[in-house]
Parts: structure tokens; C-alpha cells; sequence
């Protein structure tokens, strides 16, 4: 089997590597913009770098009680 190995979706370069880090601010929720999981500042702020389980890397600041609705698509 000469199964080529395609590289994984979360390891395309979305930004340049220059790109300083996302600001996070104490007690913020963020939401990663590709697959939508959320988490805390906390979490980040615990891992190495700012990245989302996905392998993403942008992330938008949610409100906790007041979610924006945005068009899907
Ligand atoms: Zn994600």
C-alpha cells in the first residue's frame, strides 16, 4: 500500500510565525473561531501556548452571558 500521508488540518500555517500571541485577560472566555471549543483564560494561560485542541490558534472573546450571534456561512 503506497498510502500517502496528507498532512494533518490543524498543522496548516494560518498566520505568520511572527505573529505575537492572543491577548487574554483574567476570567475571559474565548472561543476558538474553527471549531468552536471553549475555554478560559485559565486553560491558556496553563499551556504553553496559546493553541486550541484543534490546533488552532485564533480564538474570539466571548461573552459569558451574552453571546453574539453570528451568521454561519
Ligand atoms: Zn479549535
Amino acid at each position: 500500500m503506497a498510502e500517502t500521508q496528507s498532512p494533518q488540518p490543524g498543522e496548516a500555517p494560518i498566520a505568520p510565525a511572527a505573529e505575537p500571541p492572543v491577548k487574554v485577560f483574567p476570567g475571559a472566555v474565548y472561543e476558538c473561531v474553527r471549531c468552536g471549543t471553549r475555554t478560559t483564560q485559565e486553560e491558556l494561560s496553563s499551556l504553553p501556548e496559546v493553541k486550541c485542541i484543534c490546533g488552532y490558534r485564533v480564538f474570539r472573546k466571548v461573552r459569558p452571558s451574552v453571546v453574539k450571534q453570528i451568521k454561519a456561512v
